[in-house]
């Protein structure tokens, strides 16, 4: 029984685990998946912070009839609170500084008219206990997890690190990926070509499609359709690489040397073949140490549909990211497919008259078509049990980035 996408899912999720982490200062952590819980250290925030210019006094007092107050010293961000304040008295007092004892309230300078050393507070209504003031443990106690591991440490996550002052954190280190295309026909882009070879497109799109991810450092090869040279080149590509990828050489061709050659380095096969298209002949296996090695089919569709369906999601778990989320989008026309094949459908995104978005299909001409998927956001996945896909049903989404 050939595997599903769902099945060949599992089997590869099954197989792979986290890289270990490493410890990495935070402007270098930035982009990187955490690999450890962070709590907050104080309370959020650490003291009642004031939150306006102005002067802090007690409401307390002004319920008893003062309205006037004198003014006793001066308190900037950064200044430790001075003495308890006495009956009557205030602090002018800026944005950032704790509220000093005996005082619950901050007035704005607006608010208020300055005679000499007293003000004057000018209210409407008489000040409320808390007014300006973001009191101690208003947003979260110490102790709470404000970051758990499996986050990708993004600006929001990085502020919140640093203001836990975490000067280091342990993430995943990028991974080391080679991109190894096979092919005689293939030549490098800049070089002289004759009318039966062609370009070697894939390593590059794929380098392009992991920069984008921005996980990993790419290393990029070419190789020809020759059973000993393929051996050289991979035990050394295996050896160095936390990740191998093939592009090309998986079908049932006599050259198609990589299932075997993988074999013989002692790269275990966990699949060979799914019920998609484009991309049925998509090889997988693992080393004895644990690295995942993928063999995509080399049309240029199918290398590009199988790296972002499977070898980024296998990516993700190697960096230890949690679960990304899934979107579904609804398409735009009815579309029908013959084969009892999974089908990835190039789509383009398309605002509808609500302003929702659909997917509008761009269906490659023929399975060696790399050009209409331009014109495409991503694919969608239809199932393989129908052969008919109607107009506004939704189905999940991948993206191209
Ligand atoms: P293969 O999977 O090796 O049978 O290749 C299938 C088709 O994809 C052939 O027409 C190849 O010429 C083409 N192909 C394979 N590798 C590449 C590549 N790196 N860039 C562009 N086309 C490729
Ligand atoms: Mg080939």
């Amino acid at each position: 029984m050939m595997h599903t996408p769902e099945s060949a899912d599992r089997s590869w999720r099954a197989t792979l685990s986290s890289v270990s982490p490493v410890k990495r200062s935070l402007e270098k952590a930035s982009g990187r998946v955490l690999r450890e819980t962070v709590t907050l250290p104080r309370d959020a925030p650490p003291f009642d912070r004031v939150m306006m210019d102005g002067y802090a006094f007690s409401s307390e007092d002004w319920r008893l009839g003062t309205r006037r107050f004198r003014v006793v010293r001066k308190q900037a961000a950064g200044e430790r609170p001075g003495a308890t304040l006495s009956p009557g008295e205030c602090v002018e007092i800026m944005t950032g500084a704790e509220l000093p004892d005996g005082a619950n309230c901050v007035v704005p300078y607006e608010d208020v008219e300055r005679q000499g050393d007293e003000v004057i507070p000018d209210l409407q209504t008489g000040p409320v206990p808390g007014d300006c003031i973001h009191r101690r443990g208003a947003d979260a106690l110490a102790g709470k997890t404000v970051l758990a591991p499996g986050v990708l440490l993004g600006p929001r996550e990085i502020g919140v690190a640093a203001s836990c002052g975490k000067a280091t954190l342990s993430v995943s280190p990028r991974l080391k990926v080679t991109v190894a295309a096979t092919g005689d026909e293939l030549i490098e882009p800049g070089e002289s070509i004759a009318a039966h070879q062609i370009y070697a497109s894939n390593g590059y799109a794929l380098e392009a499609a992991l920069q984008r991810w921005g996980g990993a450092t790419v290393q990029r090869r070419l190789y020809p359709d020759d059973a000993a040279a393929l051996r050289t080149a991979l035990e050394r590509d295996l050896d160095e690489s936390d990740v191998v990828v093939l592009s090309g050489g998986v079908s049932k061709g006599e050259r198609d040397f990589v299932a075997r050659e993988l074999a013989a380095l002692g790269v275990r096969e966990i699949f060979h073949g799914v019920a998609q298209k484009p991309g049925k002949p998509l090889w997988f296996g693992v080393t004895p140490g644990g690295k995942p090695v993928f063999g995509l089919p080399g049309n240029p569709l199918s290398t590009l549909v199988c790296a972002h369906r499977y070898l980024i999601p296998a990516l993700e778990v190697l960096r230890g990211r949690l679960a990304l989320p899934r979107e579904d989008l609804c398409l735009a026309e009815d579309i029908s497919f013959e084969k009892p094949l999974v089908w990835f459908l190039p789509v383009k995104r398309i605002a509808g008259k609500d302003g929702s978005i659909f997917a509008a299909p761009r269906p490659p001409v023929n399975s060696g078509d790399y050009l209409s998927v331009i014109d495409s956001d991503g694919f969608l996945e239809l199932p393989a049990d129908r052969n008919q896909f109607a107009s506004g049903s939704p189905y999940p989404f991948w993206s191209w980035w």
